[in-house]
């Protein structure tokens, strides 16, 4: 089993990150990709000592669109921010997360685009995949993507995808992967659950973005990469899968798409 999006080396988890993953080990995770913010020094600082507690932990680095304001002035050196992380930690598997999110607009929209630009072309010039965030921005996240994709080849996927089956479409239409969160365990998630349904095996992740979006029966609570169990099962049941298909074929498109 394993975890494709999480924040472990975030401040949630200081005082008993220990008892977070022994916990994890027991529901069966085998690996995690744990997302650390590239211009914060303290969650790179936790980040190293975790990766280096456990040969489970993967790590990827970016600057998230919430962070770009950071950046107004120079959108570029949000890429050289992450070029100088990804040299210092050699085992970096991808450049996340990165993106636009419309909805927060915690960050003006062109430094988004700018800053997300800029982490593209770094991903591209490393060879490393990238996880996308995008929320409300659907529109200007493809263009930008495609815009990479006539220069040079790029992989990745559509972190916390939560979209309907159209959504889903275009997206795979990119050539990523989706990775599911635990919302689809939601009673009104109908349309993800549908979409879900429809997304090639091949081409399908979990994550638990813990520790946001604790799914069912944890919602409202703090989530963990134990609990990415839970969306398991419900892709599992939608598909009419076992738990052990889904399982496998989770970890192997995680090892495809985030190989060393
Ligand atoms: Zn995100
Ligand atoms: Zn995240």
């Amino acid at each position: 089993m394993i975890d494709s999006h999480c924040h472990l080396a975030g401040e949630e988890f200081v005082d008993d990150l220990p008892a977070v993953l022994d916990r994890a080990r027991a529901a069966g995770l085998a690996r995690a990709l744990v997302i650390v913010a590239a211009e914060n020094d303290a969650e790179w600082l936790r980040a190293k000592a975790l990766a280096s507690s456990w040969d489970g932990i993967d790590l990827a680095t970016g600057v998230h669109p919430h962070q770009a304001h950071q950046f107004a002035a120079d959108p570029g050196a949000a890429a050289g921010v992450v070029a100088a992380r990804l040299d210092a930690w050699p085992g970096v598997r991808a450049v996340a997360e990165i993106g636009l999110d419309y909805h927060y607009d915690f960050s003006p929209r062109e430094v988004q685009i700018g800053v997300f630009r800029a982490q593209l072309a770094l991903a591209q010039a490393r060879d490393l995949p990238v996880a996308l965030h995008t929320r409300e921005a659907e529109d200007d996240t493809l263009r930008l993507l495609a815009e990479a994709q006539a220069v040079a080849p790029l992989r990745g996927v559509f972190h916390c995808f939560t979209g309907d089956p159209a959504a889903a479409s275009r997206a795979l239409a990119t050539g990523f992967s989706l990775s599911i969160p635990g919302i689809v365990t939601f009673p009104r998630a109908v349309e993800l659950r549908e979409a879900v349904r429809a997304v090639p095996l091949d081409r399908l992740l979990v994550e638990t973005d813990a520790p946001y979006l604790a799914p069912v029966p944890h919602r409202g609570t703090r989530n963990e990469p134990a609990f990415v169990a839970g969306t398991i099962a419900t892709i599992a049941h939608e598909r009419g899968l076992s738990v052990a298909a889904v399982t496998a074929a989770t970890a192997a498109n995680y090892a495809r798409l985030f190989a060393a």
